[in-house]
């Protein structure tokens, strides 16, 4: 919940408004603010003072404890120009909660966390445990210091800085290890805690909680694992609501995942039993859950020690899955591209993309963000690379224009990739989109995209799919409508159009749509020049209902009350 405070008339504008925008996250303190400060202090995850920040610097000093379990608390000034985050920027969420209270009342979110300032991921940001000088070597990694990086096991963390990896043994100030074991955390030493291991359970109807839980506890501990990396309990579908299990996952924190009997029983594991198989249907449990994904097994099956024994437990190291976040850049003005997108660009490691659109969002990426920048005509060199990046377990980020899935680099990448990695799209503003924003309200009834370029899809295509747009009266966005060496495909295409159009149909052209040298025109069917269209543009034609009003290209979409008053 977000404590919401304010002392003036304006300040309490501005918290109406979080308050409406938010109705299910924020709760309204009223009275005397220093009453209310504290009571949302006590009470909240996350403040938002609509007081000066030395006000809130001096209620909430008394109150601060630690950390890593504070609230995080934004001030917002009295003009509403700033929303400052003033404490827990990363554990207490004010960070992120600034901008988007930045976001929500147009104010300018003003962060000072110095990772955040400099574009170095938070140590404490991973999203996973940190054990050790998380302050200590996030100052080395800021301050340019040369820092170890060992990694046991790749995993898919995002771009750290240049003097991060393998410096001289006698140069090293910090050191970031990436390990699921029991290891002691020396000084100026942080450890990643990815959650990397998997624990299949096998349980016996009514097995006791404690049972499932010393067991699992004791084996982690037995092989040297940290508890901390735990990432799920694994176990057979008819054991889904096992109390015992569900309890266990509950105390270690993770979830419960489930596999069908035969999924488990196609698993090879190195003690199969006659038990499982008679009441579940798989000769094994334990291991195989642990290991149906793939993986390392650390620990071969293991019984509770109570007598009989009710549970089974099995240990594996989960091969990283790495991320492969397709991310479309919208048309390109920065502002049409998504808060999404660029969080991802952030989040990756490495970046693949065509040169000219890589030069678009450089300044968004992180610092030792390895880029792979290719040029036109390396569409599957590109697809490959970035899959075989995310298959070594790393953070990948595929660009596109538009959207990365329309035209574009999704579909040749995801037709490469296997289901050992995680893949995120993020969608963008396309092109047609972009154009139709320019133009007026041109997509307002059925419509489709056709691309003109036939160095892919043969003319034949192209043209019984124009036709059929042609008979359908669908308006339609044609992509890569012209370039120097195809001049003659727009003209034939447009004249399939007209045989089911009148010449005086609206027709759109905008080039560049959202970049500075936007440019746009409408005309009909019958006027347009197809010398005034490239490969930046795209050309909208409308159908049979669409009509110019007042410059702008519309087409209705037949509304009842429209009929009405006309
Ligand atoms: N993925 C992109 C399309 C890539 S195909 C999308 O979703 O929009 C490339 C074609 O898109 C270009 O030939 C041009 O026809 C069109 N295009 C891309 N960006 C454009 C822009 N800003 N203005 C006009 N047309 C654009």
């Amino acid at each position: 919940m977000i404590g919401l405070i304010s002392a003036t008339s304006a300040g309490a504008a501005a918290r109406d408004r979080l308050a409406a925008a938010w109705p299910d996250r924020t709760r309204v303190y009223e009275g005397p603010v220093g009453d209310a400060v504290r009571a949302a202090f006590a009470e909240c995850e996350q403040l938002v003072c609509f007081l000066a920040t030395g006000a809130v610097v001096r209620l909430v000093a008394p109150l601060l404890g630690d950390k890593g379990t504070d609230p995080g608390v934004v001030c917002v000034d009295e003009g509403g120009r700033f929303a400052v985050s003033l404490v827990g920027g990363h554990g207490g969420g004010a960070n992120e909660l600034a901008e988007e209270v930045g976001e929500l009342l147009g104010a300018r979110p003003v962060v000072t966390t110095a990772t955040d300032a400099v574009g170095v991921p938070g140590l404490d940001t991973l999203g996973f445990p940190v054990e050790g000088d998380v302050a200590g070597v996030s100052r080395a990694v800021l301050d340019g210091e040369p820092v170890e990086l060992d990694l046991e096991f790749a995993w898919p963390l995002p771009a750290l800085p240049a003097n991060v990896g393998r410096p001289a043994p006698d140069a090293v100030r910090g050191r970031i290890r990436l390990s699921d074991r029991i290891v002691r955390v020396a000084e100026h030493e942080v450890v990643l805690r990815p959650p990397s291991l998997v624990v299949g359970v096998g349980a016996s109807k009514g097995a006791p909680v404690e049972e499932v839980l010393g067991l699992v506890e004791s084996a982690l501990h037995d092989a040297g694992l940290s508890p901390a990396c735990l990432a799920e309990l694994a176990t057979v579908d008819a054991k889904a609501e096992e109390p015992g299990i569900v309890r266990a996952a509950e105390r270690l924190g993770v979830p419960v995942v489930t596999y069908s009997a035969e999924e488990l029983a196609s698993v090879e594991v190195p003690n199969p039993s006659e038990a499982p198989l008679a009441a579940v249907g798989t000769p094994s449990v334990a291991e195989a859950a642990a290991l149906v994904r793939g993986g390392e097994l650390l620990v071969p099956k293991r019984k509770s020690a109570a007598s009989p024994a009710m549970a089974t437990c099995a240990v594996v190291r989960r091969p990283a899955r790495g991320r492969l976040a397709v991310v479309g850049l919208g048309p390109g003005a920065r502002d049409l591209l998504t808060p999404r997108a660029a969080a991802e660009l952030r989040r990756a490691s490495v970046l693949v993309g065509l040169d000219q659109y890589v030069d678009q969002i450089r300044d968004l990426l992180r610092p030792g963000t390895r880029v792979l920048e290719s040029g036109l005509g390396a569409e599957e060199e590109r697809a490959r690379t970035a899959v075989a990046e995310a298959r070594r377990g790393q953070a990948v980020a595929l660009i596109g224009s538009g959207d990365a899935g329309v035209y574009a680099m999704a579909s040749p990448a995801l037709a490469e990739a296997s289901d050992d990695i995680d893949v995120i799209g993020v969608p963008g503003v396309t092109a047609a989109l972009a154009a139709g924003a320019v133009l007026g309200a041109p997509l307002g009834h059925d419509h489709v995209s056709i691309s003109l370029s036939d160095l892919h899809t043969p003319w034949e295509v192209i043209e019984r799919r124009v036709r059929a747009a042609a008979e359908a009266d669908l308006v339609v966005t044609f992509y890569n409508p012209r370039s120097r060496g195809r001049d003659w495909q727009l003209p034939k295409a447009l004249a399939i159009l007209a045989e089911h159009r009148e010449p005086t149909t609206p027709v759109g052209v905008v080039r560049n749509a959202s970049r500075p040298d936007e440019s746009s025109r409408l005309t009909t069917l019958a006027d347009l020049d197809p010398a005034t269209v490239d490969m930046m543009t795209v050309v909208t034609v409308g159908n049979t209902a669409t009509r110019d009003i007042a410059g702008r290209m519309v087409t209705p979409r037949g509304y009842r009350w429209q009929e009405a008053a006309s």
